[in-house]
């Protein structure tokens, strides 16, 4: 066994495979929330992401994690972030146990989370999580030897959404300091945005809010960037922070969180992005999705050259290809 996590340190076995591993800083780590990263640790991650994506660039895939093996556990849907895993792990030359479907797996039998990972880190060397209830991964990560990476944990976080999209402010912009990045949409039960908020507070920015009052910024989250002493600002439509904009972070009404369909309706559909919108934005601004959209970014902008939204997936790719190489002790 190469690895024993005991009450959230680290022993690596004495007998390694590999002598690096040891001292690579993130090695056995979990990924549960952004709140783990310090500036320094982002830079370094970026320039982890930054070489992947030469390297997948140059040779497409190479063997940095041969031998090693992904379990994808996924209680909730995804598309990009389950197949970005997948992707990342094989082109570092490694292989994934996909659980995307909780249904068929024995969750359906009444099987707990704690055993779950049990079960799957018997196979697997790391364990991507997906779960509707805030704190799962780190309920997982208690139980695991091997390491937990947080993929969406209900309405709490996201963190890895938030490297990437970090990474891609960085990657399209050049910088974060002295940006004003506005939100728009579900800020109440988007994760993504959470988790955004807070690395950003990192930085020197400025953060405008617009959401409807009802899927506004939960309170707590802005008392804690307020802490920080960033700059915040509440709207609920988009006409005065928008000329101010560098990156405007779209997100889709979470209809699947609400507990009463008349609430869901009475704010779907509160924004679309559209050509005309952009004609007040700047011309070196970006614009950003987590994805998928369901209507908050007409079709039309897809051409324009500030929507990032593709490009944003594909700088997830490099992202998570550094993580796995980080958890596994080979960055
Ligand atoms: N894909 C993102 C998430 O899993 C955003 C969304 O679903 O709206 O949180």
């Amino acid at each position: 066994m190469p690895l024993t996590k005991t009450n959230g340190t680290i022993t690596p076995s004495p007998h390694l495979p590999f002598g690096d591993q040891q001292t690579a800083p993130w090695y056995g780590k979990d990924i549960l929330s952004v709140s783990q990263f310090s500036r320094s640790d982002l830079t370094y991650i970026f320039e982890v992401a930054h070489e992947m994506r030469e390297m997948v660039a140059r040779i497409g895939a190479f063997d940095l994690l041969k031998g090693k093996i992904l379990a994808n556990l996924f209680y909730e849907p995804s598309t990009r972030t389950s197949s970005s895993f997948t992707a990342a792990m094989e082109r570092l030359g490694g292989s994934v146990i996909p659980i995307n479907e909780v249904r068929y797996s024995s969750v359906s039998k009444g099987e707990s989370l704690p055993d779950t990972v049990r079960t799957l880190e018997c196979y697997a060397d790391v364990i991507v999580l997906r779960h509707p209830e805030v704190g799962a991964s780190a309920l997982a990560a208690k139980y695991a030897r091997k390491p937990i990476i947080n993929a969406g944990d209900g309405i709490g976080e996201h963190p890895t959404q938030a490297l990437l999209d970090l990474f891609t402010i960085f990657e399209e912009l050049g910088t974060v300091d002295g940006l004003t990045v506005t939100m728009l949409g579900d800020l109440k039960y988007g994760r993504t945005v959470h988790s955004l908020a807070r690395l950003l507070s990192l930085y020197d920015v400025k953060i405008n809010y617009v959401a409807p009052p009802i899927v506004a910024m939960p309170r707590e989250i802005i008392a804690e960037i307020d802490r920080k002493g960033i700059p915040q600002a509440e709207f609920t439509t988009l006409d005065r922070p928008l000329p101010e904009t560098d990156v405007l972070y779209v997100t889709r009404i979470q209809k699947e969180r609400f507990s009463d369909p008349d609430e869901y309706e009475s704010v779907k559909g509160s924004y679309v992005i559209t050509p005309a919108t952009l004609q007040a934005a700047k011309q070196d601004m970006i614009v950003m999705h987590p994805l998928p959209r369901v209507g908050e970014i007409s079709m039309d902008v897809d051409d324009d050259p500030r929507a990032a939204y593709f490009r944003q997936m594909e700088y997830g790719l490099f992202v998570r290809m550094a993580l796995l190489a980080m958890v596994l002790g080979k960055a």
